[in-house]
């Protein structure tokens, strides 16, 4: 009989999770086209919305992003660094790894309010417009890198969307 409880932990993700790609793709590489990426995203948001309607669905993404940030930020970023140094090095990763290009357009002393950036987003960036702000998994996403960073709750918002006519995407980050 199938332990659920234990499956069902055995699901919790870590980046460690990811496998080791060298080792398990020795011909084709830890690349891979964009529209795969999409793929996934776009069919697992359909079978979402089918079944749990468009605003939960749009949650959920938004809560599997924190997830995400979290984990991104472990793995990858140093949290004692200063905000202009964990910016700058959040900036690399995320260019290195073809997530987007990163600016911080705004951000007051107390990061009660920070606004960022993504061009070339990975989730967005080519798509028809439809008069929507589609990147709930970015706004987790970073939700989960603040929070990891600052010890904070954060409200992330996109306020600007390539689907939505855009030419970037524009985040509003409030502390709560
Ligand atoms: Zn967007």
């Amino acid at each position: 009989m199938v332990n659920i409880f234990g499956s069902l932990s055995e699901k919790k993700y870590s980046w460690d999770k990811l496998g080791n790609i060298e080792e398990g793709r020795p011909d084709l590489g830890d690349s891979l086209p964009v529209e795969v990426y999409r793929q996934l995203e776009f069919s697992l948001m359909e079978v979402l919305q089918k079944r749990y309607g468009a605003e939960t669905a749009n949650e959920i993404f938004k809560e599997a992003g924190a997830i995400a940030g979290v984990e991104f930020t472990k793995h990858h970023l140093n949290t004692n660094a200063s905000f202009k140094d964990f910016m700058t090095d959040l900036y690399k990763i995320l260019y290195k790894m073809k997530i987007g290009i990163l600016n911080v357009e705004h951000v007051d002393s107390e990061f009660n309010e920070i606004i960022l950036t993504l061009a070339d987003d990975l989730d967005c960036s080519g798509l028809p417009p439809t008069n929507e702000m589609i990147c709930d998994y970015d706004e987790g996403f970073l939700e989960g890198i603040l929070e990891q960073y600052t010890g904070d709750k954060y409200e992330v918002t996109e306020i600007n969307c390539w689907a939505n006519g855009d030419r970037i995407c524009r985040f509003r980050c409030k502390k709560l």
